[in-house]
């Protein structure tokens, strides 16, 4: 899967959007989200564009899995002793941007369910 025009996330991945990149490689990216929820929010997201974590799990289960790896890199590499990935998954579940991308929350203590 190409690069949507319309995309914010595909923007980012072409560097035509700037963002303070945490890590990246040929398939994956990460980036600071604009608006922390947590002393650490990174968004994680493929390179390619998939709308969502259902579509990229049914289309390449294999980069879905390398998506999860680079998300504990991410954390590790931020210090954090804990922390959280969350995939929002359609607009009912929050989901604001339709390219894929992982949060990883850490940093402060967090708690299940949300209060
Ligand atoms: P969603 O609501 O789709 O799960 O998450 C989208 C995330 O993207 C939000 O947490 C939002 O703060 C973040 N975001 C939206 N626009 C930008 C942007 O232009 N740059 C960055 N770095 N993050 C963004
Ligand atoms: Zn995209």
């Amino acid at each position: 899967m190409t690069a949507k025009t319309d995309c914010l996330f595909c923007g980012i991945a072409s560097g035509d959007i700037p963002a303070d990149i945490v890590l990246r490689d040929e398939h994956l990216l990460s980036f600071r989200d604009i608006n922390p929820q947590a002393p650490v929010h990174v968004l994680v997201i493929p390179v390619a564009h998939y709308s969502n974590a259902g579509q990229l799990a049914d289309a390449d289960p294999m980069l879905a899995g390398q998506l999860l790896e680079f998300a504990s890199r991410v954390a590790d590499q931020e210090g954090v002793s804990g922390y959280r990935i969350v995939m929002n998954t359609g607009a009912d579940a929050g989901q604001s941007v339709f390219h894929v991308h992982a949060h990883v929350l850490g940093g402060r203590s967090l708690t299940w369910p949300p209060g």
